[in-house]
């Protein structure tokens, strides 16, 4: 019998939301995970694969925004269609920002592949509670009115004081069948 495929999950955001910063948190406490965070902000053109031993790989898409859209679409659609094993795709949200115009590349092709995905709010150490609460709300409503495959929980995050970064590698591990319940073990 072939191996299994190892099962996949995925990062996607605009460029500069803090993707690299957040894989680097998700991984801090397992350091045989090489993640590179590049220096000059944004610059991440290339998808990256990090191999997390044999229970799963995060794939790390390259940000999309003003500078690529040609090349995101091309690389993402080619990689969202074929599926490989994808267990779910994290779709982070800039906390300051909120939901941009630019992030509707993202939601469209998840939607129209039917890939199941979570939204992140990333960031959130920097944005004031006044902003921080008005993007929840709308990313709420947003996902409420125009979304099937979307998680309706939000998660919030902030690399830099590692806030929500614990719940979320608790949610990586379970969609990718790392917390076994007693019933399946
Ligand atoms: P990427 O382009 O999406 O990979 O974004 P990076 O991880 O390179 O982050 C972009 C910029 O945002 C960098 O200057 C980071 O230091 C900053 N940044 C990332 N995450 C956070 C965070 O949680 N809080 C704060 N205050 N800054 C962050």
């Amino acid at each position: 019998p072939s191996l299994p495929l190892p099962l996949q999950v995925c990062f996607i955001g605009r460029s500069n939301v803090g993707k690299s910063s957040l894989i680097r948190a998700l991984f801090s406490l397992a350091p045989e995970v090489e993640v590179r965070v590049s220096k000059t902000p944004g610059h991440t053109k290339k998808m990256n694969f990090f191999k997390v031993g044999k229970y799963f790989t995060l794939v790390d898409m390259p940000g999309y925004g003003y500078r690529a859209p040609r090349d995101f679409v091309e690389m993402v659609e080619a990689y969202l269609q074929e599926r490989h094993n994808l267990k779910r795709t994290f779709l982070l949200v800039d906390g300051v920002v909120g939901l941009q115009k630019t992030d509707n590349i993202a939601v469209e092709m998840l939607e129209e592949f039917g890939i199941p995905y979570v939204m992140v709010l990333t960031k959130i150490d920097r944005a004031s509670r006044g902003v921080l609460l008005k993007n929840v709300l709308e990313i709420q409503e947003f996902v409420k009115e125009n979304t099937q495959g979307c998680f309706p929980q939000l998660f919030l995050v902030s690399s830099v004081e590692f806030s929500g970064v614990h719940l979320l590698r608790c949610f990586v591990a379970h969609v990718t069948g790392n917390l076994p319940t007693l019933e399946a073990s």
